[in-house]
């Protein structure tokens, strides 16, 4: 089984975010493999392990998004490549999706696609379905389980009660949830290993693509405003229906 992971090199999540005017700052800030990311390579490391084939991390970033896929490749997966170029700065999702559609294609034949739900620093959470769309691939969200197939996989795809059983032809796309499994660590003989596996950076040269012009201009930012703090009732007897009647006035009863 062919594995694509979709994997986005981010601010670490851990530092208080620094901006860069509208945008936030990425360069000479400390990067790392999204950790919502680290959950699809975990899965595709799995299903690997039980059906064979080969996992092959797609990125698409500044150049220092490599370290992304360097600790991929030293949680074990197999190649990785790299679409960097200075004209796609400043992406939107759906031009990210028109590029990673075409870095996916060119690095050869595969059975399924991997993304998450939504990216810690971006989280639009369109990018992959929009992928799917180009692709031409039937798309599974929310995928909390996954039994590989010959030619479809079983998916429990995480519901606000439960989860869903989904049986779906491959080659398909799906989102894998946060929490789906236990990412491993990279050893130090993985991380030895991944400086010798195949990296290759592409840049919009490299791929058969239209104009894939940035349209995206970010008109506004505001900071979030402060939580404010919350409303004291003391209880007279009458706690219980000032509650009720916060809750009613709020819409949330
Ligand atoms: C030179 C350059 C500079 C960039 N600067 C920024 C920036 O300042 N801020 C920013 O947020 N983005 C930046 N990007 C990346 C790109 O613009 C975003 O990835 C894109 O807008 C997706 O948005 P999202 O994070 O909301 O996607 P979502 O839809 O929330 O992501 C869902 C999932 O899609 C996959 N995915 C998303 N983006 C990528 C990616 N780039 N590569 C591989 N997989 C991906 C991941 O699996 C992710 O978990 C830059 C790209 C380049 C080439």
């Amino acid at each position: 089984m062919n594995i694509v992971v979709c994997v986005k090199h981010i601010p670490d999540p851990n530092i208080p975010p620094e901006m860069d005017g509208k945008r936030l700052k990425r360069d000479g800030v400390q990067g790392v493999l999204d950790p919502g990311d680290e959950f699809g390579v975990e899965e595709a490391l799995q299903l690997k392990e039980a059906h064979g084939g080969e996992v092959t991390l797609v990125s698409m970033g500044p150049e220092t998004a490599t370290e992304a896929i360097r600790r991929g490749l030293s949680m074990g997966a197999d190649k990785g490549v790299l679409v960097t170029d200075p004209a796609l700065q400043g992406s939107d999702a759906l031009t990210t999706a028109k590029v990673l559609a075409a870095a996916i294609r060119k690095s050869g034949d595969f059975d399924l696609v991997i993304a998450g739900v939504e990216s810690t620093d971006g989280y639009t959470g369109t990018m992959p379905a929009t992928l799917a769309e180009l692709l031409g691939l039937p798309q599974v969200t929310f995928a909390k389980e996954i039994e590989g197939g010959e030619s479809s996989i079983k998916v429990q795809r995480q519901t606000a009660d439960g989860y869903h059983v989904v049986e779906c032809s491959t080659p398909a796309l799906l989102t894998l949830t946060a929490g789906a499994n236990e990412p491993r660590y990279a050893s130090f003989k993985g991380i030895m290993a991944a400086k010798k596996k195949p990296l290759e950076t592409w840049s919009l040269a490299d791929l058969d693509l239209g104009d894939v012009a940035v349209q995206q201009e970010i008109a506004e930012l505001t900071p979030a405003e402060e939580r404010k703090a919350g409303e004291k009732f003391e209880d007279d007897g009458t706690g219980a229906a000032k509650i009720a009647d916060f809750l009613a006035e709020a819409k949330v009863i």
